[in-house]
């Protein structure tokens, strides 16, 4: 591979990084503060994962191999044996994968940054000793790890290589988009595995796995370890939550408001037809109350009338349909007003 360096080269220009002193990871990346774009979430979410190490040389590898294979890593040959060969868009998944190649195998990766019009690629080699090589040959069918604490780490590779995931202030979604339909078919079975509700849909030829709920993507990201991440989620999950609530029952409660005025309404109407067509002393005595109280209560539902009135509701209903009927020719029963 041309061009490439190990990282340790790197050392005589570097301006310092915290956790790798030997490497500028930020060479050839940086853009004048007014071409920079505002961190999406997904961005936030690949970076706090990209820093987090698993402890365990099992979760180690399965981490490698999940960003290995999301990102169609390939093995090459080398002077020196096999190596894996990744080429990668994240910086902070680049680095990533030098510094678990060297927990893992005490290899150092060879690294190469190259910079195009909108973005920087990133090309690292790691020498596989034969004894790690076997994981970096599986086929997509055997490849899910059996161990619960390596498929974690296997999902969380498989996601910064090929995931992303929307800010929960906009359209809940989460996405992985595989290299091959085996692929998408492994982190499926995954994810139902891990009780997200998640599906696949073939998009421009490729094969994407999504997740489209506010508690399956809280989980996925649960399941990768980024608490940070679930965090920030939750919290604007909830304040979005609650305010859809709040309009859900403002809507309700308009909608109430404007059917009691719309009837109140038109029982006023009513009321009024009848005091000038025959006026309202002709009414029995308990319909003459319920005009009056009704024309100086016409902002008050049912429930409210009848507790002002000490009726009950049903009454209450009664009499102002009868105000109605008779305002709209219907033969007065007077016995019958209650
Ligand atoms: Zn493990």
């Amino acid at each position: 591979m041309p061009g490439l360096f190990r990282c340790g080269q790197l050392a005589s220009n570097v301006s310092g990084s915290r956790s790798e002193p030997g490497i500028d990871w930020n060479a050839g990346r940086r853009r004048p503060a007014s071409r920079r774009c505002p961190i999406s979430f997904s961005s936030e979410v690949k970076s706090e994962l990209s820093g987090l190490i698993p402890a365990r040389p099992c979760c180690q590898l399965a981490e490698l191999t999940g960003i290995f294979y999301s990102t169609r890593g390939r093995l090459i040959r080398t002077g020196s044996g096999n190596a894996a060969y990744f080429s990668l868009l994240r910086n902070s998944v680049a680095r990533k994968v030098v510094r678990l190649s060297r927990n893992l195998a005490q290899v150092d990766a060879k690294y190469h940054a190259e910079r195009h019009a909108k973005r920087t690629a990133f090309f690292i080699e790691v020498p596989l000793p034969p004894a790690l090589e076997p994981g970096f040959t599986i086929p997509a069918a055997r490849a899910l790890p059996p161990k619960p604490c390596d498929r974690k780490n296997f999902f969380r590779g498989f996601f910064l290589g090929c995931g992303s995931v929307n800010a929960p202030s906009t359209r809940y979604h989460l996405e992985l988009v595989a290299p091959t339909l085996g692929w998408a078919t492994i982190i499926l079975c995954l994810l139902h595995e891990a009780q997200v509700r998640a599906g696949v849909v073939e998009r421009a030829g490729q094969h994407v796995v999504y997740v489209k709920d506010a508690e399956g993507i809280a989980r996925c990201l649960q399941l990768m370890g980024g608490n940070r991440a679930v965090m920030e989620f939750e919290n604007v999950r909830v304040v979005r939550d609650v305010r859809a609530q709040v309009n859900r029952r403002i809507n309700f409660e308009t909608a109430n408001i404007d059917k009691t005025i719309g009837s109140a309404m038109r029982q006023v109407e009513a009321i009024n037809r009848l005091e000038r067509e025959q006026g309202l002393e002709t009414l029995p005595p308990s319909l003459q109350e319920m005009a009056r109280w009704r024309r100086e209560n016409p902002e008050l539902n049912l429930s409210e009338l009848a507790a002002q009135m000490n009726l009950s509701k049903s009454a209450v209903n009664h009499r102002l349909r009868r105000l109605v009927e008779i305002s709209e020719g219907a033969p007065e029963v007077s016995t019958s007003a209650r």
